[in-house]
């Protein structure tokens, strides 16, 4: 398929890059010049990427972001024919997602959010899960494209569903992970092992795929970004902002937000979420310490 890949981002060029890899014909466009994926055509703008694309895939930072490569200047709007269908694996607004698709469908054009979950490693493997919201027929469209990308689809219902699902289980990723966080801290001021306190929690119901996930990168202070502390924060706002719209009260998350605050605060919004810990430790006065360290 002829494919407009927007956003080479930690996610966007390894997933542009698996595009390539399974045939499709690919146009690449990233904010910032220097992002090349290569088998690509390098695009001048967002509107002469998407020049005879049947699918525009969208992957940038935020909703502001999604709105400005559509909308904005030589934006993608300029481009759109009836008939193609955008992909939206950026985490937004599923407010602005109905929007956005709104005023797309005045051209003809479909809306598929498509927001993913597996960070940095399942997007380089291609394993990524896609958490899907739009209309069936659109999405058989789009089903190479995601088995070029991930292992599976997860169709949440019509469009916008895609983002709320994806919000719901952001939410659990900040709030598990902030569990295993303070656990980690108060192991350390109380004298625990921290690798034996993780084989602990590995072979009990405390297992989760999150700490599975981190226990390694915390274990060797590896804080380097897989998932930038900046967008998870980003995601907690959407949550709690899509929660006050459907007048649900959050109590837990309002208070990990409060901790991201500071966070970046403190300097740490480019480094992985996981370095939610430093502040932690910081205010215990220890520092958790794995043998690898
Ligand atoms: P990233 O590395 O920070 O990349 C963000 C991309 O968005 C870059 O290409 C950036 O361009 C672009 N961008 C930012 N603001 C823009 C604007 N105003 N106009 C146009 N482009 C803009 O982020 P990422 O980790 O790839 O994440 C991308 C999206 O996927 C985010 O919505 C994130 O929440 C979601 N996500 C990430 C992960 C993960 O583990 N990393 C997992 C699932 C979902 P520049 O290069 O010019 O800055």
């Amino acid at each position: 398929m002829r494919i407009a890949f927007l956003g080479l981002g930690i996610m966007g060029h390894s997933m542009a890059t698996n595009l390539v890899k399974a045939g499709h014909e690919v146009a690449t466009w990233n904010r910032s010049p220097g992002k090349i994926v290569e088998g690509t055509r390098a695009a001048a703008s967002p509107a002469d990427a998407a020049q005879g694309a049947e699918v525009v895939w969208l992957c940038v930072a935020d909703t502001a972001a999604v709105e400005n490569v559509l909308f904005g200047p030589d934006g993608v709007e300029q481009s759109l024919t009836e008939g193609m269908i955008i992909s939206d694996s950026s985490t937004i607004s599923p407010t602005a997602t109905r929007k956005f698709a709104e005023r797309v469908a005045q051209k003809g054009v479909q809306w598929v959010d498509s927001p993913m979950t597996g960070s940095k490693t399942g997007a380089e493997a291609g394993t990524l899960l896609f958490i899907i919201g739009g209309n069936e027929q659109a999405i058989e469209m789009l089903k190479p494209l995601y088995a070029a990308m991930g292992k599976k689809i997860f169709r949440m219902g019509e469009t916008g569903k895609g983002q709320s699902a994806k919000l719901v289980m952001n939410l659990q990723i900040a709030l598990i992970y902030e569990g295993f966080a303070e656990a980690l801290t108060l192991a350390a001021k109380l004298g625990l092992d921290a690798e034996n306190l993780v084989q602990l929690i590995n072979a009990s119901m405390v297992k989760s795929g999150v700490i599975e996930y981190k226990a390694p990168f915390v274990l060797r202070r590896d804080f380097s970004p897989n998932f930038p502390l900046r967008l998870m924060r980003k995601d907690i706002r959407l949550a709690l902002e899509a929660a006050k719209e459907a007048r649900v009260k959050l109590p837990g998350l309002e208070t990990v937000e409060e901790v991201y605050d500071v966070a970046v605060e403190e300097g740490h919004a480019d480094l992985d979420y996981a370095a939610t810990l430093q502040l932690l430790e910081k205010w215990a006065g220890v520092e958790v310490k794995g043998e690898a360290a």
